[in-house]
């Protein structure tokens, strides 16, 4: 069986702690590798390396360190096709989903080829006689990055590109369901001239986030998961005095006005609820029709277009969505399909019985549709995170705004209306970091920043954007006074000595 190991000091090097997790294949449900679990013997064998080479990376002028980012996406770009089949093949999304993927942090890596400009800092002349004042940026010193399942090449390049591009070296623990895509960056990023030991990979479970949690040369630590570990990692790195930010799950609504225009926020709710099947952090999980007659449109139109998804493993270039990631997964979204029902939501696009023919041991789950779904409801109140999309009905526009800013999750929104006003006021008032009007998933692009509110995040400042130079760099700021202004100038001194 192949086993997946570690990439320290420039290299790929085999497990030692003797534990393994199974990878599997979702769409068939073959475990097709082993990847090691590291201990902390391993993970400090990877911040001995990044701290010997972090130093010497930190003093390289920032010209070079964002020519390392041109050449390295280059790189991705000549293997934008091997990298998302690679990645497929572990998370079972389509090959199309993961070009998406590996773009979206490509992005984030040409944002930091701007490094020189990103990274200045700033200066005051003459803040008083012969008094220059000047602050400047420098790398934390060693960052960690903890990664989802559900986006294997974009989150580790949100958290790495602008990590490292800022002069610190990084130790990546990526998702051990799906960790083949993260070494391989690593080896193109050394293809693209990054010294030896400046990105590690540490593959592992809760011993590694721990030992990386309590590590005395781990400055800072950047978390995108589920929202109870978010919290954990956020109150023990914290606890441990490192900076962090931690981002957790969701629970994204589309509202759709009676005004809108119903084909096209029809289209983006397939998209935005099913694609990826539902395994994504800005998924639309509740749509919220204003009015009877709005929702009774809404869902007639729904039900051909969920009915008619071409479901298949990521080898079929024309399937809409694949498998979800493991059989845990897909029974625990069978357990709350079947929690719905029991709850009173109306099933109207049933697709817990669906199977693959030459497939019937992946993981898929055909795509579902709840009509009558209240608050109160358990399929309301938790994330799915599977093909599954809640209609709750609202009477009024107020009505449809209060669910979202009730919820406890405040990822992203949507609004769908031809009204200005309608959704200037929704923008100003809502209570979510990422709004989208007439755009289902607003995911914001590499140059702006990437972060929700309320349990959806921990900490301050968000992904990538000017936000993720802040958080990988320590302000420093400098006083200084030149002989010159001694005379007649401020003086620093005990007033008994004037
Ligand atoms: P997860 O929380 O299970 O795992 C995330 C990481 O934490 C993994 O690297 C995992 O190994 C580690 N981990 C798991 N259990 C741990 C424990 N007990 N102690 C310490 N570390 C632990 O999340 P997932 O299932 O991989 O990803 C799906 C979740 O991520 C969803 O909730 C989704 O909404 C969320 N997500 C959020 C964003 C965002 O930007 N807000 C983006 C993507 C995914």
């Amino acid at each position: 069986m192949r086993e997946i190991g570690h990439f320290i000091g420039g290299k790929k090097v085999a497990g030692t702690s003797g534990r393994t997790s199974d990878v599997f294949n979702p769409a068939t449900g073959e475990v097709q590798a082993k990847v090691a679990l590291a201990s902390v013997v391993e993970l400090r064998a990877a911040v001995e390396n990044a701290k010997a080479a972090q130093p010497k990376w930190a003093a390289t002028n920032p010209q070079r360190r964002a020519r390392v980012f041109f050449k390295f996406v280059d790189l991705l770009n000549q293997h934008m096709d091997e990298l998302a089949t690679l990645l497929s093949s572990e998370h079972g999304k389509t090959v199309e989903d993961s070009k998406g993927d590996v773009i979206r942090g490509l992005e984030v890596c040409e944002f930091v080829c701007g490094i020189p400009h990103l990274a200045k800092g700033e200066f005051t002349e003459g803040a008083g006689p012969a008094i220059d004042m000047y602050s400047i940026r420098q790398p934390v010193g060693i960052g960690a990055g903890i990664t989802p399942f559900n986006f294997p090449g974009m989150i580790p390049m949100w958290m790495f590109a602008p990590a490292i591009a800022c002069g610190n070296a990084f130790i990546l623990k990526p998702s051990e369901r799906d960790p083949s895509l993260p070494i391989r960056l690593a080896e193109l990023m050394i293809e693209a001239g990054l010294p030896a030991g400046i990105l590690n990979v540490v593959n592992g479970d809760k011993t590694a986030v721990d030992a990386i949690l309590t590590d005395p040369d781990i400055g800072a630590v950047s978390f995108v998961g589920s929202t109870p570990i978010a919290r954990y990692v956020y109150g023990t790195a914290a606890m441990n005095g490192k900076r962090a930010q931690c981002f957790g799950g969701a629970k994204n609504h589309m509202i759709i006005m009676p005004d809108a225009d119903m084909d096209q926020a029809v289209n983006a709710l397939m998209g935005a609820g099913y694609g990826s099947a539902g395994e994504r952090c800005m998924a639309v999980s509740v749509a919220v029709p204003v009015g009877e007659e709005t929702a009774n449109r809404l869902v007639e139109k729904l039900i051909p277009k969920i009915e008619s998804l071409r479901i298949g493993p990521y080898t079929d270039d024309k399937a809409d969505m694949g498998p979800v990631v493991t059989k845990d997964a897909y029974n625990r979204i069978q357990g709350l399909i079947n929690k719905g029902i029991e709850e009173g939501a109306k099933l109207v696009v049933d697709g817990r019985d669906f199977k693959l023919q030459g497939y019937e041991d992946g993981y898929f789950v055909g795509g579902c549709l709840f009509d009558n779904v209240t608050p109160e409801m358990e399929i309301y109140k938790t994330e799915i995170f599977g093909p599954v999309l809640s209609v709750v009905r609202a009477h009024s526009y107020e009505e449809a705004l209060s669910l979202p800013m009730k919820h406890e999750y405040g990822n992203g929104v949507a609004i769908y209306t031809r009204d200005g006003d309608a959704a200037r006021d929704f923008a100003s008032r809502i209570n979510i970091g990422m709004i989208g009007i007439n755009v289902p998933i607003p995911v914001p692009l590499a140059y702006h920043s990437f972060g929700g509110w309320k349990a959806s995040s921990f900490g301050d400042l968000n992904q990538h954007g000017t936000d993720s130079i802040k958080f990988w760099t320590r302000t420093k700021t400098v006083t200084a006074r030149w002989p010159s202004g001694i005379k007649g100038g401020a003086e620093f001194v005990m007033p008994t000595m004037k």
